[in-house]
Order: structure tokens, then C-alpha cells, then sequence
């Protein structure tokens, strides 16, 4: 009999984000700043220092206690990953036995169903309100009904853009037996971390990545924070070498200069204002066209009957941004690219003289 693949994997397709070259790249919630002068003089110096020829550190050492600094964490509670991505992958893998459900919410980010079906656990999405808001209620009633073993959720929310505040969190850690996973990928965007908190409880595991605020997606690098029980079962569920040397400098470069990084956030956050200013105007002008959600993160979110026609015309003008059926999730750009998006999107509506 010839090898045939797996059931799991027989119709998976390999990730391609986007095809085609566009001038205009707003479609990844990638930073659209280069990392600052200073933050790369200091990796160089850092990798002529490396040895090539040896492994990496297998604890990140150096990348994890700067990252404790940064945020005030004890390094101790911290994992580093390749890419918080990976470390989703880990947890899954890890945490769960074939069959154990996880819950998950809708929308939300699609890698959770994704790594989900890998391991052969059961997803449920826990379906948000009609304004994407989550009914918090809703999420501990069903992970109780389901027996879930796992809760995994961004929060801010890719791709809505919206936040659940802390307490809210807290109220949902404290209320269920599994473990919860909260992804806070682009926390650095908001205020309402849980970080400070992670080791008080036997239940969370915090997800951040420097893929997006401090402008590091193609270093890829991640971070896991949680209690140190749960952190040593992570160590050791890990792969060994999971962060490169060269990633392990860059991060530590990174996340040695805060001052640097909070003004990047502050630019980031300022961008996101005038794209969402921007749409608002639109909003206004269209509301039978639109609907703009309020955004905790550096990208927005658009409800629209025209999402589909709406995207093609950006592409067909250089611009990507990310279509998700009946929404389009545009990141901030720089003013220049804001500007252009803005515009074109105005062009589009007038175009459909819809309202
Ligand atoms: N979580 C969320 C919510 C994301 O949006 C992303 C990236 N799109 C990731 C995790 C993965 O980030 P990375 O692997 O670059 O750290």
C-alpha cells in the first residue's frame, strides 16, 4: 500500500498570508517602524559575540530576565518561545490529551482552532454578542457544561480590536477549573495586563510576543508567563533549542531599552488614532456602509456588507489589508499609508453610493 497521509492533515493547505506584492502592507498588525539605530548597533556588537558553532541557550537566559525588567515579572516565571505562535503550539500539544475540549471564542484568532485540531482536541467557539463583545457569563457557563480543559482567547482581541478589562478576566480565571491560555499579543497597545498577576494563579498561562509593538516579527520571538508549577511543565515540554542565539541578542537588545520601546508604542498608538479618525469620518458619512468597532490594539476593525468588493479595490490599488468575510482588519500604517487608505476607502464608498 502506498503512504497516505493522515486524516488531520490531508486537506491542510501551508499558511500563505497574502499572495501578490503590494506597495502598501496593512493586512498583518506587523509595526510599521523599522527597530530604532541604536537598539541594531547594540545586536551587531552583540553577535560578534556569539558562537556560532554551540547551541543556543535552551532557557533564553538573558532574553527572559530583560523581558522580567521590562514588565516587572520574576524571569523565573517566564518561557521563551519562537514566536508566541510556537508557544500556542507547545501548550496544545503539551496540555492536552486527544479528545479534551477547548473552548475558544468567535471570533478570534483562527491558529487557536488550528493547533487545536493538530492534537486532536475538540474546539467549541463560544459564539461573542451581536457588537463582539464578550458575554464572560456565557464563556464560564459553557466551560463548565463542556468540561473544557482549556481556554484559550486574545485579549485585546485580534481581529476585533476589542478589549475585555481586567476584572473581567480575573472574574473568568476564578470561576473555572481549566486552564486558562489568555493571549495578550497586543497588550503593549492597552492597559489591562494581567502580567503582574500571572503567579497567583494554578490556572493561567500569559501569552506576549515582540511581533508586534516593538516591531520584531521576523526576529520571532515569544513569551509564555505562568505560575512556576506550569512554567517548568512548559520548560520541559519545549523543544531544547527553540530560540535561536540571533533571536536571543535581538530580543535582549529590544527589551534593554524601554524608553525607546514606549516611544515606539506611543508613535504605534498615534498612527491608530488618525486611521481610526480617519474611518470614523467615513463611518459618519456611510453608516449603512459601515461600522467601525472601538480599537484597543494597533489595528482596526471594520464591519461591512462590502467587505469583499471593498478589499479587492484596495488590492487592485496596491493595498492589502485583511478580508474576514463580512469585515475588513485594517493595521495602522504610517501617516502616509493611513492617508492613502483613508482615501481610497472614501473613493470606494462614494463609488457604491451605497448610503
Ligand atoms: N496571538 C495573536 C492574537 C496574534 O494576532 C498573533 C500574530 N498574528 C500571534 C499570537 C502570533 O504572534 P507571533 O508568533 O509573531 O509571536
Amino acid at each position: 500500500m502506498p503512504y497516505s497521509l493522515n486524516e488531520k492533515i490531508r486537506d491542510l493547505k501551508p499558511y500563505d498570508p497574502i499572495e501578490g506584492n503590494y506597495q502598501i502592507r496593512l493586512d498583518a498588525n506587523e509595526s510599521f517602524l523599522p527597530v530604532p539605530g541604536e537598539i541594531v548597533e547594540q545586536f551587531h556588537a552583540a553577535v560578534d559575540q556569539i558562537a556560532f558553532q554551540r547551541y543556543p541557550d535552551p532557557l533564553a537566559g538573558k532574553a527572559i530576565e530583560v523581558f522580567g525588567h521590562y514588565y516587572g515579572v520574576k524571569s523565573r516565571l517566564v518561557t521563551a518561545g519562537n514566536g508566541s505562535d510556537e508557544l500556542i503550539q507547545v501548550l496544545m500539544s503539551a496540555f492536552l490529551m486527544k479528545g479534551d475540549r477547548v473552548l475558544t471564542l468567535s471570533h478570534d484568532f483562527s491558529m487557536y482552532r488550528f493547533y487545536t485540531s493538530i492534537v486532536e482536541a475538540e474546539c467549541i467557539e463560544v459564539p461573542k454578542n451581536e457588537d463582539l463583545t464578550v458575554n464572560v457569563d456565557k464563556v464560564i457557563e459553557t466551560a463548565h457544561a463542556q468540561q473544557a480543559h482549556m481556554i484559550i482567547f486574545s485579549n485585546p482581541c485580534n481581529p476585533t480590536s476589542l478589549g475585555l478589562c481586567r476584572e473581567e478576566v480575573r472574574r473568568l480565571i476564578s470561576a473555572v477549573d481549566a486552564l486558562v491560555v489568555l493571549d495578550e499579543a497586543y497588550m503593549d497597545f492597552w492597559d489591562q495586563s494581567l502580567l503582574q498577576e500571572a503567579e497567583e494563579y494554578d490556572n493561567l498561562i500569559i501569552l506576549r510576543t515582540c511581533s508586534k509593538a516593538f516591531g520584531m516579527a521576523a526576529v520571532r520571538l515569544g513569551f509564555a508567563v505562568a505560575n512556576p508549577v506550569l512554567t517548568n511543565a512548559i520548560r520541559a515540554v519545549k523543544s531544547p533549542y527553540n530560540v535561536n542565539t540571533v533571536t536571543q541578542a535581538f530580543g535582549a537588545a529590544v527589551l534593554s531599552q524601554k524608553e525607546l520601546m514606549d516611544k515606539a508604542v506611543i508613535t504605534l498608538l498615534y498612527a491608530k488614532k488618525e486611521l481610526f479618525e480617519g474611518l470614523c469620518q467615513l463611518e459618519e458619512m456611510f453608516p449603512n456602509s459601515m461600522r467601525l468597532y472601538q480599537s484597543c490594539t494597533n489595528f482596526v476593525f471594520v464591519a461591512t456588507p462590502y467587505a469583499k468588493e471593498w478589499h479587492r479595490f484596495l488590492l487592485d490599488n496596491s493595498v492589502a489589508v485583511r478580508y474576514m468575510g463580512d469585515y475588513l482588519r485594517i493595521t495602522a500604517g504610517s501617516p502616509q499609508e493611513n492617508e492613502t487608505v483613508v482615501r481610497l476607502c472614501r473613493e470606494f464608498l462614494s463609488g457604491k453610493g451605497a448610503d
